[in-house]
């Protein structure tokens, strides 16, 4: 059985020209391929599979997923879906619901998306002062970034600043340091799908699943915060009656994203399962023994699945 993990599924913007998505129609392409080679786990097969283990019948079979319940995951996706007779478990963050903002990562990815890689470091750099970066960053933050300058990366240095070396005590108010000198103004109010539509799509047999309050890093954090990402966030889907499975997601995914701290407490939490980012098949041992980093694929490892 193998899951597989989606994010953008739209058409081209005139006002995002640099966004990287899968094109929706190459979205269907995908789907095609998949269901003549593989097949799809249907929900009661994924149900009885984590209740007792896969069975000879939903080997090697997809299941599909999509993080951070962007609209276009209703008004692509879904319809689509729909047509097909298939379901999805859609990973949402509860912040955006909460404050009616942009979270950090896709403010991130629409500045990239809006303006040449290049420019944004640029501007980036002159704001970043080495106070914004953590002590135990500091150095490794100096040999990635500054002595690098003349081959930097343009788009991955930018995200990679502002994920991984910017404490986040900083990172909201560096974004709107960014923006503002580019004049851009976020959207927040079309970004994300309705609470409305994530219940049409509960309902229409979807699973929404947690996927943090704001997608942080959760390694980065402390237990104690971690918690509340994973305990808000669940309360966010019980709110809105949207919790058929207590299914978990981990933000950005791969084994440094979390560590012990967050398996713990999905565990205490009572999380039913949770899925990271590893390019590999779910296994029956992984169902018993580590349901809280599950293996999924990136669509892009796939025909069809190559972001434009
Ligand atoms: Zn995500």
């Amino acid at each position: 059985m193998k899951a597989i993990m989606y994010h953008y599924v739209r058409e081209y913007d005139d006002l995002l020209p640099n966004f990287r998505f899968l094109d929706f129609r190459n979205f269907g392409k995908q789907l095609d391929f998949f269901e003549r080679n593989f097949g799809f786990v249907e929900k009661e097969e994924w149900d009885e599979a984590l209740t007792s283990g896969l069975n000879e019948t939903v080997s090697g079979k997809v299941i599909l997923t999509f993080d951070d319940a962007m609209s276009c995951h209703y008004d692509y996706v879904f319809p689509e879906l729909e047509k097909r007779n298939l379901w999805g478990i859609f990973y949402v963050p509860s912040l955006p619901y909460v404050e009616n903002k942009i979270l950090d990562v896709h403010r991130i990815h629409l500045l990239c998306g809006a303006y040449d890689g290049r420019d944004i470091l640029n501007i980036l750099l002159n704001i970043v002062t080495e106070d914004m970066i953590p002590d135990t960053k500091i150095k490794e933050f100096r040999n990635k970034t500054y002595s690098n300058q003349k081959n930097y990366e343009g788009v991955s240095e930018f995200k990679r600043i502002l994920n991984y070396f910017v404490s986040y005590d900083y990172r909201e108010s560096i974004i709107n340091d960014v923006a503002e000198s580019l004049d851009y103004k976020f959207d927040p109010d079309n970004f994300y799908t309705s609470v409305e539509n994530l219940i049409k799509m509960n309902s229409a047999g979807n699973i929404i699943g947690s996927h943090s309050v704001n997608h942080p890093v959760m390694s980065k954090l402390s237990r104690a915060k971690q918690h509340d990402q994973i305990k808000d966030s669940f309360d966010f889907l019980n709110r809105i009656g949207c919790i058929q499975h207590k299914t978990y997601c981990h933000p950005y995914g791969g084994f440094h994203s979390f560590n012990n701290d967050t398996i713990d407490l999905l565990e205490s939490e009572g999380v039913d399962y949770s899925f990271n980012v590893e390019s590999r098949e779910i296994t029956i041992n992984d169902l018993k023994n580590s349901k809280h980093f599950l293996p999924r694929f990136d669509c892009n490892l796939f025909e069809f699945g190559d972001a434009s």
